[in-house]
C-alpha cells in the first residue's frame, strides 16, 4: 500500500464515482513524465481546479474555461492549454461513448482504424492507441507538448504513458489498477520505460536497445511465458524496483542478496 501512495495510480483510488476514477486516470498517466515530486504535484495542481468530480467538471464546461482554470500551469513541455485539451478530448470521448472504458473497447474492435503492419499482432492494443491518441489530440496543428503528451503509436513511439493508463483500466481491480474497461489483459503491453527496460535487460526478456514499442511488446512476449493470461502483471513490481534504485545492473552482493528475481538475472548466471 505504501508503494501504491508513491505512484500516480493513487491519485484515481481516492475517487468513488467509476466516472471520476478514469478521468484521474487518464490525467495522471498522461502527466507521470519526470520526477516523483514534481509529477505528484503537477497532477495535484491540475485536480484542485476541476472540483471534487472531475467527470462531471469536464462534460459540463468547455476546452476555454478548461484552459482558463488552469492558466499558468506548466509540467515540463506541457503547458495548461495542452492540458485543457487532453481534457475536452476526454470529454469528447465520453460524450460519444458513455465513458472512457466504453471508449478503450470500441477502439479495441474498430477495424477501421489502420495499424502499422510491423505491430500487425497486437492489433487490438495497436487500434486502441492510435484511437486514443488522434482522438485526445484532435485536429492537427498540433502543439508540440500535446503531441508529446498524448504520443503517436504509428511513429514507433513506445507510448509508455498511454499503455499505463490502459494497464490501470483493464487489469482487474487488484488494488492497485482499476479494472473499468473490459479489454483483455491478455492484450496489454508493458508501459516501457527506461527502469523496465534496464531490468527486463538484466532478466534477459529482451536483447534490444531502443525503447520502442517492439520493445516493449517483446519484453511481454518473454512474461506471457510466465503469465500468458496477464502478462503485464508483474509491471508494478519490476518499475518500482528500478524506481526504488535497489537493482544496481551488476553483481553487488549487498543489494543484489534480497532481490527476488536473482535466480533468473543474468548477472548471476
Ligand atoms: S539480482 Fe541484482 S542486478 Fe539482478 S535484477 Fe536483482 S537487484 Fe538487479
Amino acid at each position: 500500500m505504501a508503494r501504491r501512495e508513491a505512484d500516480p495510480v493513487s491519485f484515481p483510488h481516492r475517487y468513488e464515482d467509476a466516472g471520476d476514477r478514469e478521468v484521474v486516470a487518464l490525467l495522471s498517466a498522461l502527466l507521470a513524465f519526470g520526477q516523483v515530486q514534481t509529477i505528484r504535484a503537477s497532477i495535484a495542481r491540475v485536480l484542485a481546479s476541476l472540483g471534487p468530480s472531475p467527470a462531471r467538471t469536464i462534460d459540463t464546461i468547455g476546452e476555454a474555461s478548461l484552459g482558463a482554470r488552469l492558466e499558468g500551469f506548466v509540467h515540463r513541455v506541457y503547458r495548461g492549454q495542452d492540458v485543457a485539451r487532453l481534457l475536452a478530448g476526454a470529454a469528447a470521448l465520453r460524450r460519444r461513448s458513455g465513458s472512457l472504458a466504453r471508449a478503450i473497447e470500441v477502439f479495441a474492435d474498430d477495424e477501421a482504424i489502420e495499424v502499422p503492419p510491423a505491430l500487425a499482432s497486437r492489433a487490438r492494443l495497436v487500434r486502441v492507441l492510435v484511437g486514443l491518441g488522434d482522438a485526445l489530440r484532435g485536429p492537427p496543428p498540433h502543439r508540440r507538448g500535446l503531441v508529446h503528451l498524448v504520443p503517436d503509436a504509428r511513429r514507433g513511439s513506445a507510448c509508455k504513458r498511454l499503455l499505463l493508463f490502459l494497464r490501470w483500466m483493464a487489469r482487474p481491480a487488484d488494488g492497485v489498477d482499476l479494472g473499468l474497461a473490459r479489454l483483455s489483459p491478455s492484450a496489454l503491453v508493458i508501459p516501457l520505460d527506461t527502469h523496465v527496460h534496464r531490468i527486463a535487460r538484466n532478466l534477459a526478456l529482451t536483447d534490444r536497445a531502443d525503447a520502442s514499442l517492439r520493445t516493449a511488446i517483446e519484453i511481454t512476449d518473454a512474461l506471457a511465458r510466465l503469465d500468458a493470461e496477464d502478462p503485464v502483471r508483474f509491471d508494478f513490481a519490476i518499475c518500482h524496483l528500478g524506481v526504488s534504485r535497489q537493482c544496481p545492473s551488476r553483481r553487488d552482493r549487498s543489494l543484489c542478496e534480497r532481490c527476488a528475481l536473482r535466480d533468473v538475472c543474468r548477472h548471476w548466471r
